[in-house]
């Protein structure tokens, strides 16, 4: 067995990490972790440290480590058919199964689900989808798709473009053309500090239409938003929000895109965002949540418009030339069964609403009026701290001292990660949903 220092070098010599300073990294500097083995929320590494997983991985690991029944779940499902494709019809029970399932989960409207490997992809599949329902459609013209500040839609050529944070673009020659963004519904930060919340939102609503009268709407396909702000900062909707902004959109035939990668299977205290906050989405995207990232699966559930569209285009045109060797893997289904299995019979959804809500309560009773706090906020499983420099004039500290990193690195020296969300001195929470309430105790007593 390779030493903790043997496997320290091969990993600085070898491994290319994503969202990594590549050169600090291979010099030997900034953080480096070997993760070992998980169980409920906690992790421990190589050296031999437990930590009580604030982030659920990347917001992902829902219904926390070590469930046998998933583990089980995925060894059956590779001995007795590890994998076999889903293009032509081909498919496997396990694949099948979990359709059902989440079209049994998504709102009323959806009609059928595409299964793809992990949330940029599956937004990838959200844009060819609406590229080719407005071809179809005779739109030809009616591609440009908006995006948010602030919205994290992966990492892609396209979705990396969707994503609204320079880090993502800088030196990589995004946005791509297709892709203009409009104002983050970010009330904290809003500019104009007598506007309410309600004002706020026609605001950003009348922002909207502004770009869309300048684009012109005729050239303007999609909204794509998550229904709550995640990699951006944490930063639930204000009031009115979504109810201003898709009125705007119905009034220009926009179809609507609701990412529900972090939000999708209960992180809000509700199975799906849409619902939570009232969406009647076109596409939702789905990931994480999915398989609690036993397994790398997502999906693009297809409202009932679309849906008619592109069947009536693949009867003009034949078959639809969209796909991955991956899709609808049946490992990754054999692990999306179980877990949604799991996340019902554990009242994850409910556990979310209330722990969650109990986290953020006495997040605020701890910290909220400490001086370098602008704000405690978020909804269900999701909850952020604001950073500011001084709290009555509301001025922000300079980005270069990554104050918000300083922060979560002295929570982890106390056992518990958080997570510097990338643009923004905030400190971010997404435990897996099935924290209790002495875990809860947990995190908020490192931030005393
Ligand atoms: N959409 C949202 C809202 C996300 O938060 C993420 C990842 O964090 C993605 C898409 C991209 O997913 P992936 O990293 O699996 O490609």
């Amino acid at each position: 067995m390779l030493t903790n220092d043997e496997l320290a070098k091969w990993d600085r010599e070898n491994f290319m990490h994503p969202s990594t300073n590549l050169g600090q990294f291979a010099r030997g500097e900034g953080s480096q972790r070997i993760i070992t083995g998980g169980d409920g929320v906690h992790i421990t590494d190589r050296d031999g440290n437990r930590l009580l997983d604030g982030f659920a991985g990347l917001y992902c690991v829902n219904v926390g480590y070590g469930r046998t029944e998933i583990a089980d779940a995925i060894a059956r499902q590779a001995h007795e058919l590890a994998y076999y494709h889903a293009y032509a019809g081909h498919g496997s029970e396990a694949s099948i199964t979990l359709a059902k399932m989440v079209m049994d989960r998504a709102p009323d409207h959806m009609a059928r689900v595409y299964f793809g490997l992990g949330g940029s992809d599956a937004n990838e599949t959200n844009v060819k989808l609406i590229w080719y329902y407005n071809n179809i459609r005779g739109l030809p013209r009616k591609k440009k798709i908006i995006s948010r500040w602030r919205g994290y839609h992966g990492s892609g050529l396209m979705t990396g473009s969707l994503t609204g944070l320079e880090l993502f673009h800088k030196k990589f020659d995004l946005p791509l053309a297709q892709v203009i963004h409009t104002e983050a519904p970010y009330y904290f930060r809003r500019k104009d500090a007598e506007l309410s919340e309600e004002d706020f939102s026609a605001h950003c609503a009348a922002e909207l239409e502004k770009l869309i009268q300048r684009e012109g709407a005729d050239t303007i396909a999609a909204f794509i938003g998550e229904p709550v702000l995640g990699t951006g900062g944490i930063v639930p909707p204000p009031k009115g929000y979504w109810d201003a902004i898709q009125q705007v959109l119905t009034r220009h035939d926009i179809l609507l895109v609701a990412d529900e990668v972090v939000t999708g299977f209960g992180r809000l205290g509700s199975m799906f965002g849409s619902a939570h906050y009232g969406l009647k989405p076109d596409l939702i995207t789905i990931a994480k949540g999915l398989t609690s990232a036993y397994a790398p699966l997502s999906g693009s559930i297809v409202g009932q418009r679309m849906w008619d569209v592109l069947m009536q285009g693949t009867d003009e045109y034949g078959v639809l030339g969209h796909g991955w060797t991956y899709s609808a893997h049946p490992i990754g289904a054999a692990a999306g069964i179980a877990n949604l299995n799991l996340i019902d019979s554990l009242g994850l959804v409910e556990n979310a609403g209330t722990v969650g809500a109990y986290l953020q309560k006495q997040m605020k009773n701890a910290i909220g009026d400490h001086a370098n706090v602008g704000e405690v906020r978020g909804e269900g499983m999701l909850c952020a701290a604001e950073l500011v420099k001084d709290r009555d004039s509301r001025s922000f500290f300079d980005p270069s001292e990554g104050i918000g990193g300083k922060v979560v690195a002295a929570m982890l020296r106390r056992g518990v990660i958080a997570r510097a969300m990338p643009q923004g001195d905030i400190v971010g929470l997404a435990p897996p949903l099935c924290l209790t309430t002495a875990e809860a105790d947990t995190i908020v007593g490192v931030t005393a």
